[in-house]
């Protein structure tokens, strides 16, 4: 493909909301009326299509609005999208109701495999009309916590910076430098508490609402399938949850009794967290065209495949990857199905974060680049994100033997820090998780004592964690700037678990690189045209759920950060 075209100069025209409702009409009629499979073989590619095109068409009014969060058209544009996306869904609903009744239902199947109907099923069962109208007042609040978490204008430092400025203050070698820097981001939060109270407040009774419509006693079933689990459920996700409490919580306690040496402080405050070694920690060896020029060399050295992705992405100016005021302080992945292409967003800040970027949000993007290449239909695409994100850990992982090239002479800090934070990461995700839950579970809850429940949370699996005198810290505020509590419902955990596959790619890849690479070939190819099970199955990965998984999948890490911190002590 030489087509030449770049992101920046697609031309977006808002979608017709009524002319798409009126063609998805005449498709479920022509399902209907399909006299041979080949028909219904071609309507079901023409769905597809449309579906792909207005897809794409909101997927650039999003990006657009994210690139710029203060450009009036595309907040518009993005907002008239969320607020019409919901009024089509009965539309599709009766298009899919029409092939699920087809004669040549079996048929279908047995081109494209089960997932196909599964998904349709799943989306039959989590769709009722009562909830559209709940689903424009969401997708509102979901957009107000955004926009203030977008518009943090914090004084520090002589400069007027957002989220991600100030966070790279919490490296910062000078430990008053980075309390400064954790009181005013602390600050920021709590000063914002009360509207932030509210909204959280409403989504409950909003989300609980539209499971109760669906017949369900609050939102958690809801939220599971709105993620695509089909073959796991709450039981599934505690055991693991128990798992973590009792494999990665000593660990992730040793690592951080560790680092209170190294830095020679009598407390570990929470602001020395990310300071993980006393004389800075890796910083990228050059600006921002030179992280990118280094990535495209790795990506030309990992694999033919992986090259060609990445010249792809620089060709068509796929990534937004630079820190700009005005951008949505968030990093994502996105795919533009009519093109076949990825679009990768972030905001560079000159830390190790920006190598996660490179490794992690482009690993989503290649995946999402080999799956829409070998993959016959638009709703395999994109994989539920308890997969996807074994794409993107296991691509940073991948990335390790390269960090020379983005550290030069700090590469063995970057890589001890990296995996440190893959590990620590899990009982904190895991909070996350167990915070939704009990927050949907009990609605009944006051604002105070929801944050409350974090603190606890904070004490099970962060034990190390202290706020130095920080009240709004210690009675729970920490959560609040979790954008994915209020954005992405129930979609947390999907890390952890993850975690696990990527850390077994990494010991297989230790032992075996091509085979280990071909199982993760295997995994971006496969979209989702499989169950989440069944898709760990095909690749080889363990299922985390099962007996031992999360002590097996944590080991090697484990003993490779030990061994380091033995090895520094001497
Ligand atoms: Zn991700």
């Amino acid at each position: 493909m030489t087509e030449k075209w770049t992101f920046p100069e697609l031309e977006y025209k808002r979608p017709d909301t009524e002319e798409i409702k009126n063609k998805i009409m005449k498709l479920t009629k022509r399902v209907k009326e399909a006299e041979s499979f080949e028909e219904l073989l071609q309507v079901y590619a023409d769905g597809d299509s449309l579906i792909s095109i207005y897809d794409s068409a909101c997927t650039i009014a999003s990006i657009r609005h994210t690139i710029d969060t203060s450009d009036k058209y595309y907040d518009e544009e993005n907002h008239f999208i969320e607020q019409e996306y919901p009024t089509i869904m009965p539309y599709i609903m009766d298009y899919n109701d029409a092939l699920l009744a087809s004669s040549y239902k079996d048929k279908l199947e047995e081109k494209y495999g089960k997932q196909l109907f599964t998904a349709i099923e799943l989306s039959k069962k989590s769709f009722c009309e009562a909830n559209i109208h709940l689903q424009q007042r969401e997708a509102e609040l979901c957009d107000e916590y955004q926009k203030i978490i977008a518009s943090a204008e914090i004084d520090f430092d002589g400069k007027k910076l957002n989220l991600y400025g100030i966070e790279k203050y919490l490296e910062n070698e000078d430990r008053s430098v980075r309390k400064g820097a954790f009181e005013a981001y602390s600050e920021f939060f709590s000063s914002n508490e009360k509207r932030f109270e509210e909204i959280w407040n409403e989504l409950i009774e909003n989300r609980n609402e539209q499971g109760r419509n669906l017949g369900y006693d609050n939102f958690i079933p809801l939220g599971y399938m709105n993620q695509g689990r089909t073959d796991y459920g709450e039981k599934e996700v505690e055991r693991f949850r128990e798992q973590v409490v009792e494999n990665i919580v000593p660990l992730c306690n040793d690592l951080y009794e560790a680092q209170k040496k190294r830095l020679g402080v009598d407390e570990l405050y929470s602001y020395d967290e990310k300071m993980v070694f006393p004389d800075g920690n890796a910083t990228p060896a050059g600006d921002d065209d030179y992280m990118m020029a280094k990535a495209q060399k790795m990506y030309h050295d990992i694999s033919p495949e992986t090259g060609e992705f990445v010249d792809f992405m620089m060709e068509h100016k796929l990534l937004d990857l630079k820190n700009r005021p005005k951008k949505a302080s968030t990093g994502y992945m996105t795919i533009l199905p009519d093109r076949l292409a990825p679009f990768v967003f972030s905001c560079f800040n000159h830390t190790i974060s920006d190598m996660q970027v490179l490794s992690h949000e482009l690993g989503h993007a290649f995946a999402g680049y080999e799956a829409m290449r070998n993959q016959p239909i638009f709703g395999y695409y994109m994989e539920s994100t308890d997969i996807a994100e074994i794409h993107s850990m296991s691509m940073e992982q991948f990335a390790y033997r390269y960090a020379d090239w983005f550290f030069g002479e700090q590469a063995d800090k970057y890589r001890f820090q990296h995996l440190q934070e893959a590990v620590t990461f899990v009982p904190f995700g895991t909070a996350v998780d167990e915070f939704q839950h009990i927050c949907y579970k009990n609605p009944e809850l006051t604002p105070k004592e929801r944050t409350m429940e974090w603190h606890k949370l904070e004490k099970k699996y962060m034990p190390w964690r202290k706020y130095d005198n920080n009240d709004f810290m210690e009675r729970g505020g920490w959560w609040y700037h979790k954008i994915h509590i209020f954005l992405y419902p129930m979609y947390y955990i999907n890390y952890c678990l993850t975690t696990m596959g990527a850390m077994e790619f990494k010991k297989k890849d230790a032992q075996d690189h091509s085979k280990a690479w071909s199982d993760y070939m295997k995994l971006c190819k496969v979209g989702g045209s499989m169950s989440y099970l069944e898709t760990l199955k095909y690749a080889n990965v363990t299922n985390p759920f099962s007996d031992g998984a999360v002590k097996n999948s944590i080991s090697y890490a484990g003993e490779i950060l030990e061994d380091t911190i033995r090895k520094n002590d001497k």
